[in-house]
Protein backbone atom coordinates (compact mmCIF):
# COMPACT_ATOMS: atom_id res chain seq x y z
CA UNK A 1 0.00 0.00 0.00
CA UNK A 2 1.31 3.48 -0.47
CA UNK A 3 0.89 6.72 1.16
CA UNK A 4 -0.48 9.27 -1.65
CA UNK A 5 -3.19 11.18 -1.08
CA UNK A 6 -5.47 9.34 -2.46
CA UNK A 7 -4.65 5.73 -1.65
CA UNK A 8 -5.49 3.82 1.59
CA UNK A 9 -3.80 4.24 4.98
CA UNK A 10 -4.93 1.27 6.52
CA UNK A 11 -4.57 1.23 10.50
CA UNK A 12 -7.63 -0.69 11.34
CA UNK A 13 -6.87 -4.14 11.65
CA UNK A 14 -8.62 -5.02 14.98
CA UNK A 15 -11.41 -4.28 12.66
CA UNK A 16 -10.31 -6.35 9.55
CA UNK A 17 -7.35 -6.80 7.67
CA UNK A 18 -6.71 -7.31 3.72
CA UNK A 19 -6.92 -10.95 2.37
CA UNK A 20 -3.00 -11.29 1.90
CA UNK A 21 -2.47 -12.17 -1.79
CA UNK A 22 -0.61 -15.90 -0.73
CA UNK A 23 -4.34 -16.28 0.55
CA UNK A 24 -5.92 -15.13 -2.59
CA UNK A 25 -3.93 -17.52 -4.90
CA UNK A 26 -4.48 -20.47 -2.23
CA UNK A 27 -7.81 -20.39 -2.10
CA UNK A 28 -8.38 -18.99 -6.00
CA UNK A 29 -8.74 -23.04 -7.27
CA UNK A 30 -11.54 -24.00 -4.88
CA UNK A 31 -13.71 -21.26 -6.66
CA UNK A 32 -13.02 -22.07 -9.85
CA UNK A 33 -11.65 -25.82 -10.91
CA UNK A 34 -12.04 -27.86 -7.30
CA UNK A 35 -15.30 -27.43 -6.29
CA UNK A 36 -16.12 -30.60 -5.60
CA UNK A 37 -18.01 -31.41 -2.03
CA UNK A 38 -15.57 -32.58 0.62
CA UNK A 39 -18.03 -35.51 1.50
CA UNK A 40 -18.45 -36.82 -1.67
CA UNK A 41 -17.08 -40.15 -2.75
CA UNK A 42 -15.18 -39.11 -5.95
CA UNK A 43 -11.96 -38.57 -6.55
CA UNK A 44 -12.70 -34.88 -7.60
CA UNK A 45 -14.43 -34.34 -4.43
CA UNK A 46 -12.00 -36.27 -2.52
CA UNK A 47 -9.38 -33.92 -3.11
CA UNK A 48 -10.89 -30.92 -2.04
CA UNK A 49 -11.51 -33.22 1.07
CA UNK A 50 -7.32 -33.57 1.51
CA UNK A 51 -7.42 -30.12 1.48
CA UNK A 52 -9.14 -29.50 3.73
CA UNK A 53 -7.56 -31.84 6.18
CA UNK A 54 -4.15 -29.61 5.15
CA UNK A 55 -6.02 -26.65 6.18
CA UNK A 56 -6.75 -28.17 9.10
CA UNK A 57 -2.95 -29.10 9.92
CA UNK A 58 -2.04 -25.71 9.50
CA UNK A 59 -4.36 -24.39 12.02
CA UNK A 60 -3.15 -27.06 14.23
CA UNK A 61 0.49 -25.94 13.81
CA UNK A 62 0.18 -22.22 14.28
CA UNK A 63 -2.02 -22.91 17.18
CA UNK A 64 0.23 -25.97 18.92
CA UNK A 65 -2.33 -28.47 19.15
CA UNK A 66 -3.74 -31.82 17.26
CA UNK A 67 -5.66 -31.10 13.68
CA UNK A 68 -8.83 -33.29 15.27
CA UNK A 69 -8.92 -30.20 17.92
CA UNK A 70 -9.90 -27.81 15.17
CA UNK A 71 -13.21 -27.29 13.69
CA UNK A 72 -14.08 -24.81 11.51
CA UNK A 73 -16.86 -22.47 11.88
CA UNK A 74 -18.19 -19.02 10.06
CA UNK A 75 -16.98 -16.66 12.35
CA UNK A 76 -15.19 -15.70 16.01
CA UNK A 77 -18.95 -15.50 17.00
CA UNK A 78 -20.21 -18.73 16.42
CA UNK A 79 -17.14 -19.99 17.91
CA UNK A 80 -18.00 -17.72 21.42
CA UNK A 81 -21.51 -18.85 21.35
CA UNK A 82 -21.01 -22.60 21.01
CA UNK A 83 -17.93 -23.48 23.24
CA UNK A 84 -19.92 -21.31 26.01
CA UNK A 85 -23.49 -23.06 25.04
CA UNK A 86 -21.29 -26.61 25.03
CA UNK A 87 -20.07 -25.83 28.50
CA UNK A 88 -23.12 -24.35 30.25
CA UNK A 89 -25.14 -27.82 28.85
CA UNK A 90 -22.18 -30.22 29.97
CA UNK A 91 -22.82 -29.04 33.46
CA UNK A 92 -26.34 -28.29 33.97
CA UNK A 93 -26.19 -28.31 37.72
CA UNK A 94 -23.61 -25.32 37.48
CA UNK A 95 -25.40 -21.97 37.78
CA UNK A 96 -22.31 -19.56 37.18
CA UNK A 97 -20.00 -17.95 34.27
CA UNK A 98 -17.17 -15.77 35.06
CA UNK A 99 -16.10 -13.55 32.73
CA UNK A 100 -14.77 -10.05 32.03
CA UNK A 101 -16.08 -6.16 31.75
CA UNK A 102 -14.20 -5.78 28.61
CA UNK A 103 -15.60 -8.67 26.54
CA UNK A 104 -16.31 -8.11 23.01
CA UNK A 105 -19.91 -8.06 22.15
CA UNK A 106 -19.65 -11.82 20.96
CA UNK A 107 -19.50 -13.06 25.11
CA UNK A 108 -20.29 -9.69 26.49
CA UNK A 109 -23.96 -9.77 24.54
CA UNK A 110 -24.48 -14.02 25.06
CA UNK A 111 -23.86 -13.37 28.88
CA UNK A 112 -26.40 -10.88 28.90
CA UNK A 113 -29.24 -13.03 27.00
CA UNK A 114 -27.56 -16.40 28.58
CA UNK A 115 -31.43 -17.53 29.68
CA UNK A 116 -32.82 -16.78 26.60
CA UNK A 117 -30.60 -19.66 24.95
CA UNK A 118 -30.22 -21.75 27.52
CA UNK A 119 -33.78 -21.09 29.49
CA UNK A 120 -31.69 -21.40 32.39
CA UNK A 121 -31.03 -18.26 34.57
CA UNK A 122 -27.24 -17.85 35.77
CA UNK A 123 -25.03 -15.71 37.90
CA UNK A 124 -22.30 -13.62 35.78
CA UNK A 125 -19.19 -12.38 37.39
CA UNK A 126 -17.87 -10.10 35.08
CA UNK A 127 -14.18 -9.09 36.25
CA UNK A 128 -12.91 -5.66 36.65
CA UNK A 129 -10.51 -3.99 35.49
CA UNK A 130 -7.62 -1.73 36.62
CA UNK A 131 -6.70 1.75 34.84
CA UNK A 132 -4.57 0.52 32.73
CA UNK A 133 -7.18 -2.76 31.41
CA UNK A 134 -5.31 -5.65 33.25
CA UNK A 135 -7.48 -7.95 35.30
CA UNK A 136 -6.47 -9.02 39.41
CA UNK A 137 -5.91 -12.31 39.35
CA UNK A 138 -6.90 -12.32 43.29
CA UNK A 139 -10.81 -11.49 42.41
CA UNK A 140 -10.49 -13.85 39.68
CA UNK A 141 -9.38 -16.53 42.42
CA UNK A 142 -12.27 -15.26 44.73
CA UNK A 143 -14.52 -15.45 41.83
CA UNK A 144 -13.92 -19.07 40.97
CA UNK A 145 -16.41 -21.01 43.00
CA UNK A 146 -18.10 -24.69 43.34
CA UNK A 147 -21.01 -23.45 41.15
CA UNK A 148 -19.02 -21.74 38.53
CA UNK A 149 -19.80 -23.76 34.66
CA UNK A 150 -17.15 -21.86 32.50
CA UNK A 151 -14.86 -19.04 32.70
CA UNK A 152 -14.70 -17.09 29.63
CA UNK A 153 -11.81 -14.40 29.24
CA UNK A 154 -10.71 -13.09 25.74
CA UNK A 155 -6.87 -13.49 25.55
CA UNK A 156 -6.20 -9.96 24.38
CA UNK A 157 -8.25 -6.95 23.89
CA UNK A 158 -9.69 -5.65 20.52
CA UNK A 159 -10.21 -2.16 21.79
CA UNK A 160 -6.98 -1.16 23.53
CA UNK A 161 -4.55 -4.52 22.83
CA UNK A 162 -4.11 -5.61 26.61
CA UNK A 163 -2.98 -9.32 26.90
CA UNK A 164 -4.94 -11.29 30.21
CA UNK A 165 -2.49 -13.81 31.53
CA UNK A 166 -4.50 -16.29 30.05
CA UNK A 167 -2.05 -19.27 30.77
CA UNK A 168 -2.32 -18.47 34.40
CA UNK A 169 -6.17 -18.40 34.85
CA UNK A 170 -6.37 -21.55 32.63
CA UNK A 171 -3.91 -23.65 34.75
CA UNK A 172 -6.13 -22.02 38.21
CA UNK A 173 -9.73 -22.73 35.75
CA UNK A 174 -8.40 -26.22 35.66
CA UNK A 175 -7.26 -26.39 39.44
CA UNK A 176 -10.94 -25.83 40.36
CA UNK A 177 -12.04 -28.16 37.73
CA UNK A 178 -13.58 -26.41 35.54
CA UNK A 179 -14.17 -25.59 31.96
CA UNK A 180 -11.81 -22.42 30.38
CA UNK A 181 -12.42 -20.63 27.12
CA UNK A 182 -10.70 -17.87 25.46
CA UNK A 183 -11.83 -15.77 22.70
CA UNK A 184 -8.26 -15.17 21.20
CA UNK A 185 -9.80 -13.76 18.06
CA UNK A 186 -7.53 -10.49 18.41
CA UNK A 187 -4.32 -12.45 19.85
CA UNK A 188 -3.94 -15.21 17.03
CA UNK A 189 -1.26 -15.23 14.89
CA UNK A 190 -0.10 -11.77 16.63
CA UNK A 191 1.28 -13.70 20.17
CA UNK A 192 2.67 -17.18 20.02
CA UNK A 193 0.65 -19.51 21.11
CA UNK A 194 1.03 -23.34 22.40
CA UNK A 195 -2.01 -25.09 23.18
CA UNK A 196 -0.29 -28.89 23.97
CA UNK A 197 1.25 -26.46 26.77
CA UNK A 198 -2.11 -24.70 28.52
CA UNK A 199 -5.12 -25.66 30.11
CA UNK A 200 -7.40 -24.19 28.18
CA UNK A 201 -10.32 -26.60 26.84
CA UNK A 202 -12.01 -23.59 24.24
CA UNK A 203 -10.40 -21.57 21.80
CA UNK A 204 -12.08 -19.04 19.04
CA UNK A 205 -10.37 -17.48 16.51
CA UNK A 206 -11.74 -15.71 13.09
CA UNK A 207 -9.74 -15.64 9.75
CA UNK A 208 -10.91 -12.26 8.39
CA UNK A 209 -8.59 -10.86 11.61
CA UNK A 210 -5.26 -12.93 10.20
CA UNK A 211 -5.54 -12.17 6.55
CA UNK A 212 -8.25 -14.89 5.67
CA UNK A 213 -11.59 -13.66 4.15
CA UNK A 214 -14.34 -12.93 6.14
CA UNK A 215 -16.81 -15.48 7.25
CA UNK A 216 -14.58 -18.36 8.20
CA UNK A 217 -13.59 -19.16 11.96
CA UNK A 218 -12.50 -22.24 14.33
CA UNK A 219 -13.25 -23.63 17.30
CA UNK A 220 -10.63 -24.93 19.65
CA UNK A 221 -11.88 -28.13 22.03
CA UNK A 222 -9.47 -29.90 23.55
CA UNK A 223 -9.64 -33.38 23.36
CA UNK A 224 -11.94 -35.23 26.08
CA UNK A 225 -13.75 -32.03 26.49
CA UNK A 226 -17.41 -31.84 26.81
CA UNK A 227 -18.50 -30.90 23.54
CA UNK A 228 -22.95 -29.88 22.22
CA UNK A 229 -22.78 -29.28 18.58
CA UNK A 230 -24.63 -25.38 18.09
CA UNK A 231 -26.71 -26.41 15.10
CA UNK A 232 -27.57 -29.88 14.18
CA UNK A 233 -26.98 -31.25 10.53
CA UNK A 234 -25.16 -33.45 8.96
CA UNK A 235 -21.76 -35.62 9.72
CA UNK A 236 -19.33 -32.50 8.53
CA UNK A 237 -16.45 -31.47 10.78
CA UNK A 238 -16.47 -34.83 12.44
CA UNK A 239 -19.88 -34.79 13.63
CA UNK A 240 -18.88 -31.11 15.64
CA UNK A 241 -20.79 -28.70 13.05
CA UNK A 242 -23.38 -29.69 10.30
CA UNK A 243 -23.17 -27.89 7.11
CA UNK A 244 -21.03 -28.16 3.84
CA UNK A 245 -17.63 -26.58 4.69
CA UNK A 246 -16.79 -23.08 3.19
CA UNK A 247 -14.32 -24.68 1.06
CA UNK A 248 -12.17 -22.04 -0.48
CA UNK A 249 -12.41 -19.45 3.24
CA UNK A 250 -10.92 -22.93 5.05
CA UNK A 251 -8.10 -23.53 2.44
CA UNK A 252 -7.65 -19.59 2.87
CA UNK A 253 -7.34 -19.64 6.81
CA UNK A 254 -4.82 -22.97 6.34
CA UNK A 255 -2.74 -20.73 4.58
CA UNK A 256 -3.50 -17.53 6.67
CA UNK A 257 -2.55 -19.42 9.58
CA UNK A 258 0.53 -20.59 7.97
CA UNK A 259 1.94 -17.40 7.19
CA UNK A 260 1.29 -15.68 10.53
CA UNK A 261 4.06 -18.70 11.98
CA UNK A 262 6.21 -17.69 9.46
CA UNK A 263 5.43 -13.97 10.23
CA UNK A 264 5.21 -13.76 14.00
CA UNK A 265 8.87 -12.83 14.80
CA UNK A 266 8.10 -9.98 12.06
CA UNK A 267 4.54 -8.88 13.45
CA UNK A 268 6.51 -8.73 17.09
CA UNK A 269 9.62 -6.50 15.85
CA UNK A 270 8.98 -4.58 12.68
CA UNK A 271 5.31 -3.88 13.17
CA UNK A 272 6.02 -2.83 16.74
CA UNK A 273 8.26 -0.69 15.90
CA UNK A 274 6.14 1.03 13.57
CA UNK A 275 3.65 1.10 16.18
CA UNK A 276 5.73 2.47 19.03
CA UNK A 277 6.51 5.20 16.36
CA UNK A 278 3.52 6.44 16.03
CA UNK A 279 2.55 6.19 19.01
CA UNK A 280 5.37 8.04 20.68
CA UNK A 281 5.14 10.83 17.83
CA UNK A 282 1.23 11.38 18.69
CA UNK A 283 1.74 11.78 22.49
CA UNK A 284 4.78 14.12 22.07
CA UNK A 285 3.49 15.99 19.32
CA UNK A 286 -0.17 16.44 20.52
CA UNK A 287 -1.27 18.46 23.62
CA UNK A 288 -3.18 16.31 26.49
CA UNK A 289 -3.36 13.02 24.24
CA UNK A 290 -3.45 9.75 26.51
CA UNK A 291 -2.71 5.93 25.84
CA UNK A 292 -5.28 3.80 26.96
CA UNK A 293 -4.42 0.21 28.18
CA UNK A 294 -0.93 -0.75 29.81
CA UNK A 295 1.96 -0.19 28.13
CA UNK A 296 3.90 -3.59 28.42
CA UNK A 297 0.87 -6.30 28.28
CA UNK A 298 0.07 -5.51 24.85
CA UNK A 299 -0.35 -6.68 21.70
CA UNK A 300 2.59 -5.15 19.40
CA UNK A 301 0.19 -4.02 16.75
CA UNK A 302 -2.37 -1.65 18.63
CA UNK A 303 -2.31 2.12 19.85
CA UNK A 304 -5.30 3.35 21.72
CA UNK A 305 -4.82 7.28 22.46
CA UNK A 306 -7.45 9.61 23.72
CA UNK A 307 -7.36 12.93 22.42
CA UNK A 308 -9.05 14.79 25.08
CA UNK A 309 -11.81 17.42 24.28
CA UNK A 310 -12.53 16.40 20.83
CA UNK A 311 -15.41 13.70 19.71
CA UNK A 312 -13.57 10.27 18.14
CA UNK A 313 -16.29 10.24 15.32
CA UNK A 314 -15.32 13.83 14.44
CA UNK A 315 -11.59 12.80 14.59
CA UNK A 316 -12.58 9.64 12.09
CA UNK A 317 -13.77 11.72 9.42
CA UNK A 318 -11.64 14.54 9.48
CA UNK A 319 -9.07 11.72 9.34
CA UNK A 320 -11.02 9.93 6.42
CA UNK A 321 -10.74 12.94 4.16
CA UNK A 322 -6.93 11.77 3.84
CA UNK A 323 -7.74 8.60 3.51
CA UNK A 324 -7.01 7.11 6.99
CA UNK A 325 -9.04 4.57 8.44
CA UNK A 326 -9.06 3.95 12.39
CA UNK A 327 -11.68 3.32 14.96
CA UNK A 328 -13.02 5.07 17.62
CA UNK A 329 -13.89 3.88 20.89
CA UNK A 330 -17.42 6.18 20.95
CA UNK A 331 -20.66 4.88 19.93
CA UNK A 332 -22.60 8.04 18.47
CA UNK A 333 -23.62 6.52 15.19
CA UNK A 334 -25.42 4.08 17.69
CA UNK A 335 -27.57 7.09 18.68
CA UNK A 336 -25.86 7.01 22.26
CA UNK A 337 -23.33 9.04 23.45
CA UNK A 338 -21.72 6.46 25.79
CA UNK A 339 -18.08 5.95 25.03
CA UNK A 340 -16.92 1.87 24.53
CA UNK A 341 -17.60 -0.17 27.57
CA UNK A 342 -13.81 -1.20 27.64
CA UNK A 343 -12.73 2.71 28.35
CA UNK A 344 -15.87 3.00 30.90
CA UNK A 345 -14.66 -0.24 32.33
CA UNK A 346 -10.93 1.24 32.75
CA UNK A 347 -12.70 4.58 34.42
CA UNK A 348 -11.40 6.55 31.34
CA UNK A 349 -12.94 9.90 32.06
CA UNK A 350 -15.53 10.95 30.01
CA UNK A 351 -13.41 14.10 28.02
CA UNK A 352 -10.97 11.00 27.26
CA UNK A 353 -13.30 8.14 26.32
CA UNK A 354 -14.88 10.31 24.03
CA UNK A 355 -11.94 11.13 22.27
CA UNK A 356 -10.52 7.43 21.78
CA UNK A 357 -8.76 6.71 18.85
CA UNK A 358 -7.67 2.74 18.10
CA UNK A 359 -4.68 2.36 15.49
CA UNK A 360 -4.14 -0.98 14.87
CA UNK A 361 -1.59 -2.60 12.41
CA UNK A 362 -0.27 -5.11 10.27
CA UNK A 363 2.53 -6.41 8.44
CA UNK A 364 1.27 -4.36 5.48
CA UNK A 365 1.66 -0.88 6.79
CA UNK A 366 4.66 0.95 5.88
CA UNK A 367 7.06 3.78 7.58
CA UNK A 368 5.87 5.91 5.15
CA UNK A 369 2.32 5.77 6.04
CA UNK A 370 3.20 6.18 9.76
CA UNK A 371 5.11 9.21 8.71
CA UNK A 372 1.93 10.37 6.91
CA UNK A 373 -0.58 9.86 9.70
CA UNK A 374 1.98 11.88 12.06
CA UNK A 375 2.27 14.72 9.63
CA UNK A 376 -1.83 15.09 9.55
CA UNK A 377 -2.95 14.04 13.01
CA UNK A 378 -1.63 17.09 15.01
CA UNK A 379 -2.88 19.59 12.64
CA UNK A 380 -6.70 17.60 12.95
CA UNK A 381 -6.93 17.41 16.55
CA UNK A 382 -6.22 21.49 16.78
CA UNK A 383 -9.04 22.11 14.21
CA UNK A 384 -11.42 20.18 15.99
CA UNK A 385 -10.49 21.84 18.94
CA UNK A 386 -10.61 25.37 17.88
CA UNK A 387 -14.26 24.24 16.94
CA UNK A 388 -14.80 23.11 20.52
CA UNK A 389 -16.62 24.83 23.04
CA UNK A 390 -15.03 22.04 25.57
CA UNK A 391 -11.29 22.91 24.57
CA UNK A 392 -9.68 24.67 27.95
CA UNK A 393 -6.40 25.55 25.75
CA UNK A 394 -3.55 23.72 26.92
N1 LIG B 1 -13.99 -11.51 19.58
C1 LIG B 1 -13.16 -10.47 19.43
C2 LIG B 1 -12.18 -10.15 20.50
C3 LIG B 1 -13.22 -9.68 18.28
O1 LIG B 1 -12.40 -8.64 18.14
C4 LIG B 1 -14.17 -10.02 17.28
C5 LIG B 1 -14.31 -9.18 16.08
O2 LIG B 1 -14.08 -7.98 16.12
C6 LIG B 1 -14.99 -11.13 17.50
C7 LIG B 1 -14.88 -11.86 18.65
C8 LIG B 1 -16.01 -11.55 16.48
O3 LIG B 1 -15.41 -12.18 15.39
P1 LIG B 1 -16.24 -12.39 14.03
O4 LIG B 1 -16.32 -11.05 13.39
O5 LIG B 1 -15.44 -13.35 13.22
O6 LIG B 1 -17.56 -12.93 14.42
Amino acid sequence: MTTTENSVVYMDNNATTMVAPEVIEAMMPYLTDYYGNPSSMHTFGGQVGDAVKTARKEVSQLLGCDAEEVTFTSCGTESDSTALLAALRAAPEKRHIVTTRVEHPAIKNLCENISSFTGHKYRVTRLKVSDEGLLDLDDYAKALTEDTAIVSVMWANNETGVVFPIEEMARMAKNRGILFHTDAVQAVGKIPINLKELDIDYLSLSGHKLHAPKGVGVLYVKKGTPYVPFMSGGHQEDGRRGGTENVASIIALGRACRLAGEMMEEENTRVRRLRDKLEDGLLSSIPRSLLNGNKENRLPNTSNISFEFVEGEAILLHMNRYNICASSGSACTSGSLEPSHVLRAMGVPFTAAHGSIRFSLSTYNTEQEIDFVLGKMPQIIADLREMSPFWPGE
